[in-house]
């Protein structure tokens, strides 16, 4: 089961949807945090300060991650620059075996022999860590789940491809849609931000997918 992944129209509306909702969402934050902040120094409330100063806290953790969020789904200007695949991903071990071992799940890396080319580091950081995420969130303990690269006729490819438990064809259908998840805590934004980096790298996305587990195939076109 292979379909292709370009859906152009999905990767602007990442963008507008998380532009607006920040809007919206802060604003009446910003309202409450104001009043919040007037009880707080109000002298007959002194026994609440406490509790006050809690919710602001917890208003301003709020606040980061939308700007979380938006600093992720938003479109920014990319910076290409003349990288190696393979040092990014290694640059991002220590991060993926940490999270694997508290997972209890296997990873393993296979580099192969690529060419340079004009990306932006920290979002091919975020696509690279964003399919890896998917990948472990879909497997059991015990489980590998293989990063590679490898250079096919002449382009290179990278793939995450995991042992989870695969993808359904009505899943599979909505992949990339902002916000549509099939889990409890999940987000839904992942692989649309995924799409849209690869796209803004001229690199398409594939998915092979069965009871074996997925595979995620991201490949550059020739520069
Ligand atoms: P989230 O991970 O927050 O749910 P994503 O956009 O990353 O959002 O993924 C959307 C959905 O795609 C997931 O909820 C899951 O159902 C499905 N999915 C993505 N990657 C995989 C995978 N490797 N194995 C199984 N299902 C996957
Ligand atoms: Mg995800």
């Amino acid at each position: 089961l292979e379909i292709e992944m370009a859906r152009l129209e999905r990767f602007n509306l990442v963008g507008e949807m998380a532009a607006g909702i920040a809007h919206e969402i802060r604003n009446p934050m910003t309202a409450v945090k104001g009043f919040l902040q007037y009880l707080s120094g109000k002298k007959d409330c002194v026994q609440y300060k406490e509790y006050y100063d809690l919710m602001i806290l917890e208003l301003d953790r709020a606040n980061a991650i939308i700007s979380e969020f938006l600093s992720i789904a938003r479109s920014r200007a990319v910076e290409l620059k003349h990288h190696n695949l393979n040092d990014i991903i290694e640059s991002l071990y220590p991060l993926i075996q940490a999270d694997a071992m508290v997972s209890d799940k296997e990873i393993k890396i296979e580099l192969g022999e690529i060419i340079n080319l004009n990306l932006d580091e920290k979002e091919i950081r975020q696509l690279i860590l964003n399919l890896f995420r998917n990948g472990m969130e879909a497997m059991q303990p015990g489980k590998h789940l293989t990063i590679k690269t490898c250079l096919d006729n002449g382009k290179v490819v990278l793939s995450v491809q995991d042992q989870g438990t695969g993808i359904d064809p009505e899943v599979l259908k909505k992949l990339g849609t902002p916000f549509f998840t099939t889990k409890e805590k999940g987000t839904g934004l992942g692989l649309a931000v995924c799409y849209s980096i690869a796209a803004r790298h001229n690199a398409t996305i594939k998915v092979k997918t069965g009871s074996e587990g997925t595979t995620f195939f991201v490949r550059f076109a020739k520069q």
